[in-house]
């Protein structure tokens, strides 16, 4: 969450920031700012969208060679202008953004309040920009020793970048917790969140590690720890295209995103699934695999949407490695005091590979010695870079907010997992396994014919978008799909939605059943097929409205549905993959019909880098 871009070389910053904002703002849009500096020092910043930041700022003197932007998830302090970044200090000298939560921030503003600071904002960030002015100012110290000193006594995450006045040729930047990234160009830096804002200027980056100090000048980086060691930075090859990070002629990245899918599901299965050989490649999960295939028990955490990915690798895991498999919430996990032995395995799912509450989790169940498999989309990320062991899900860059093309490529990562495990294990036979092999490979072709049920499904959304609820209902490997469904739903037209097990309704939800309400089953052809077609005919008798997800040929419940969307046949394991599709269109054009942002959803941002 928040986004932050900054630029020190030949060029004028402003327009590099800028477009770099653009780019961020998937991970926050509540405000925006640039600080720009020659020989004086410029902030601007606006409530709201870039854009509106950007219509501001015309006529003004936006000339610089360096300067820095930030887009704003507002956690301390209401989104408005005064609480925008970038934040100035007391003095006026120094101006500084900043993405994550300064958890000490109440003592630290007590400490300045009781030295006659006056504080101009709500935030954290302020008070720990007038931290380091102060620490400044009494030991009669440079900025770079001053923000050393500060951040051994700040409790949270943090990456900070700092503008001083009187070093218009030096930008500062730090690191705790949430990510950082330098673009090395030839006389030029770049600074951001994430490769985005970099990759059209240069391909060199180098990813900054927590407690690490990047002091940066047109010519020259420095990395150094909190401890003043230089430490040397590791330059790696970024392997992203331009067009990976563009809407390619959609109208939304979400839409962009959910028709990628068959192209992202198979450069996930590539160079893996070799259904000739009968073989999954896997070098990370291969160099473990005693590991994995003895843990006494497998704990998948995530957070939203990883979360569901990890509910139906759970029935996949434990159906073919029979190794007892439990989820969780890892903001629940972290917190509270579960059981993790050695020989416990914990498969950690993040999109972003930064979720604060994963990252956490992670340390805990280390310091219990279980071990870490990490399954993350983004390269070099922090949790791709703490884990033991990893398998990188390859959907490319995600940028609509809502997570699509991210889920099935995490559940086409977990499902090859498992069948590697299951087969080492033996626990599989190999009539099963070859079948389950050639079903994933099958999975991009269905994808594509999922995919041609997009205008049926955008009048669909047109005919149920005045709802006030939804109810989603699945069962077996479908459950954790209708509540991805209705978390889609809920967080991309705003409609209220809840997901259940099926069978589950009688317990409660079917209260809430009446003409007005729509239920969407995910009723797939799998093992329970019979008992979700007694529970639409339990929903039809109280005149719900049928909405269902049905693979080919199911007359039986298009002749009792409402409105049915057929996708193709599918082994039930491998089901999900497919069943999940229409379910995110219909999310995606709900919210269109309402006329929201479906890109931008309110109160959301992607990338969770705060709890
Ligand atoms: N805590 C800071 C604020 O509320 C930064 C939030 C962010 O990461 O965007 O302004």
């Amino acid at each position: 969450m928040c986004g932050i871009v900054a630029y020190i070389g030949p060029r004028e910053a402003y327009p590099v920031i800028l477009k770099g904002l653009k780019r961020l703002e998937y991970r926050g849009y509540d405000s925006s700012g640039v600080a720009l500096l020659n020989d004086e020092l410029r902030v601007y910043k606006k409530k709201g969208k870039v854009a509106e930041l950007e219509d501001s700022l015309v006529g003004k003197d936006l000339h610089a060679h360096a300067g820095m932007g930030h887009t704003r998830w507002a956690t301390h302090g209401e989104p408005n202008d005064r609480n925008a970044h970038p934040h100035s200090s007391a003095s006026g000298r120094l101006a500084m953004i900043h993405n994550g939560i300064i958890e000490n921030y109440t003592q630290l503003k007590q400490e300045l309040m009781r030295k006659g600071y006056v504080f101009k904002s709500d935030t954290d960030t302020e008070v720990l920009l007038n931290f380091i002015e102060d620490i400044q100012q009494n030991n009669q110290c440079g900025l770079e020793e001053a923000v050393r000193i500060a951040l051994k006594r700040v409790v949270g995450a943090y990456v900070i970048v700092l503008l001083d006045r009187d070093t218009p040729d030096t930008l500062i930047a730090a690191r705790k917790g949430s990510p950082l990234v330098i673009g090395i160009g030839k006389g030029e830096h770049f600074l951001a969140s994430d490769a985005s804002p970099i990759i059209e200027y240069t391909k060199e980056v180098v990813y900054v590690n927590d407690y690490e100090l990047a002091i940066l000048k047109s010519d020259e980086l420095i990395l150094k720890n909190l401890g003043n060691d230089k430490i040397t930075p590791f330059i790696q090859k970024l392997d992203m295209e331009m067009a990976a990070i563009e809407k390619g002629g959609y109208e939304h990245f979400m839409l962009k995103e959910i028709f990628e899918q068959p192209a992202t599901i198979f450069d996930c299965l590539r160079g893996r699934l070799d259904v000739v050989k009968g073989t999954i490649t896997m070098a990370g999960i291969q160099q473990h695999i005693e590991k994995l295939s003895t843990a006494k028990r497998i704990i998948m955490i995530g957070c939203g949407t990883s979360w569901h990915a990890g509910l139906v690798a759970e029935y996949v895991f434990e159906e073919l490695c029979r190794i007892p498999v439990e989820v969780e919430y890892a903001s629940e996990f972290r917190y509270r005091n579960p059981v993790v032995h050695p020989g416990d395995v914990i498969i950690a799912i993040s999109q972003s590979g930064e979720t604060a509450d994963t990252i956490v989790a992670i340390e805990k169940a280390k310091e219990n010695g279980a071990f870490i498999l990490g399954v993350v989309n983004v390269v070099g990320s922090s949790i791709a870079r703490i884990s033991n062991a990893g398998a990188y899900t390859h959907a490319g860059p995600e940028i609509g907010v809502a997570s699509t093309k991210a889920f099935t490529a995490q559940l086409a990562v977990l499902t090859m997992i498992a069948l590697k495990i299951a087969k080492e294990r033996g626990s599989i036979d190999t009539t099963r396994y070859m079948h389950l092999l050639n079903e994933l490979h099958s999975v991009p072709e269905k994808v594509k014919e999922v995919l041609k049920l997009n205008g049926a499904i955008q009048k669909l959304a047109e005919k149920y978008k005045e709802a006030k609820d939804a109810l989603y209902l699945g069962r077996g490997y479908n459950f954790a799909v209708a509540l991805e469904g209705a978390l889609k739903l809920k967080e991309i037209s705003y409609i209220h939605a809840e997901g259940y097990p099926a069978a589950e309704m009688k317990h409660g939800p079917i209260a809430l059943v009446d003409e007005a309400l729509p239920v969407v089953f995910v009723a797939t052809r799998d093992s329970y097929h019979e008992k979700i077609v007694s529970n639409i005919q339990e929903v039809k008798a109280r005149k719900g409205k049928i909405v269902a997800v049905i693979s080919e040929g199911d007359t039986i419940i298009e002749s009792m549905a409402d409105d049915c969307m057929v996708i193709p046949e599918a082994d039930e394991l491998i089901a999900p993959m497919l069943s999940v599709i229409p379910l995110q269109l219909l999310a995606y054009y709900s919210g269109v019909a309402k006329g929201y942002d479906v890109d931008k959803p309110r109160n959301l941002a992607k990338s969770v880098t705060v709890e």
